[in-house]
């Protein structure tokens, strides 16, 4: 039998005030007394230490992921885009960026399948006068092209461009370009696209409609006219 070690003990690791703690599988000591605010900050530390992941292009295509699941659908909400909104949130994201906010939506199987039901439940919401448009977030909506385009184009056919559609994503501008015929697709029939994975490091909740620094909201009808990128020309910041 092995001889024991001589500075093993039982229970957690304690050393004067501080006690060792397994944060996400990294280990490190945190003062006892202030053990809760520290491990936050630790947690929070180690969130802007990892990265989202990046797909090469085409690498994740819808039809091999999405099961056309809704995470949920809010109507009439201020906060997603400008003007009064219907939000639709799809099911399933692979970027994984830490500190993700809709940590349950990245499950391609969570919530409920999309249904005739809703989309007509969605067109009627967007019938009211007052609202402006349709958002689409998630999850990825270019990762659920299927819904996505089946809602969009059903918007335009029946209210045309009176009605604007804003689409968050964790893809860039730059990577949707060199992406599947259906993302393609999706983003030619959209109003607005704000870019980009959530960066932690870069996080600022004082920016207009975005978590951090490096997304864009971005004009796509005069972006794809331009042959690049260009900014929302209401962006106050
Ligand atoms: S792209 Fe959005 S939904 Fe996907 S992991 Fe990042 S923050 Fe979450």
């Amino acid at each position: 039998m092995p001889e024991k070690d001589q500075n093993f003990q039982k229970g957690p690791d304690v050393r004067g005030n501080m006690v060792k703690v397994n944060i996400d599988g990294d280990t490190m000591f945190v003062d006892a007394n202030q053990y809760q605010p520290q491990v936050e900050h630790a947690k929070r530390l180690l969130r802007q230490k990892k990265l989202p992941k990046n797909p090469k292009p085409k690498e994740w295509q819808a039809k091999d992921y999405s099961l056309n699941k809704i995470a949920d659908y809010k109507p009439f909400n201020f906060v997603d885009g400008e003007g009064v909104r219907c939000s639709l949130y799809v099911s399933g994201c692979l970027f994984d960026c830490p500190g993700c906010y809709n940590l349950a939506a990245q499950n391609f199987n969570y919530g409920v399948p999309y249904t005739k039901e809703l989309e007509d439940q969605i067109i009627e919401d967007l019938g009211q006068s007052y609202v402006q448009g349709l958002t689409l977030l998630g999850g990825e909506p270019f990762m659920n092209t299927e819904v996505c385009l089946s809602i969009v184009d059903r918007i335009r056919k029946e209210f045309g461009h009176t009605k604007d559609i804003w689409s968050w994503s964790g893809y860039t501008w730059d990577e949707l370009q060199k992406e599947t015929d259906d993302k393609l697709e999706l983003l030619s029939k959209i109003d607005i696209l704000v870019d980009g994975r959530f960066m932690e490091a870069q996080k600022d909740l004082t920016l207009q409609f975005r978590g951090s620094s490096n997304q864009r909201i971005i004009d796509v009808p005069k972006s794809l006219k331009a042959g690049k990128p260009i900014i929302w020309d209401k962006l106050v910041r």
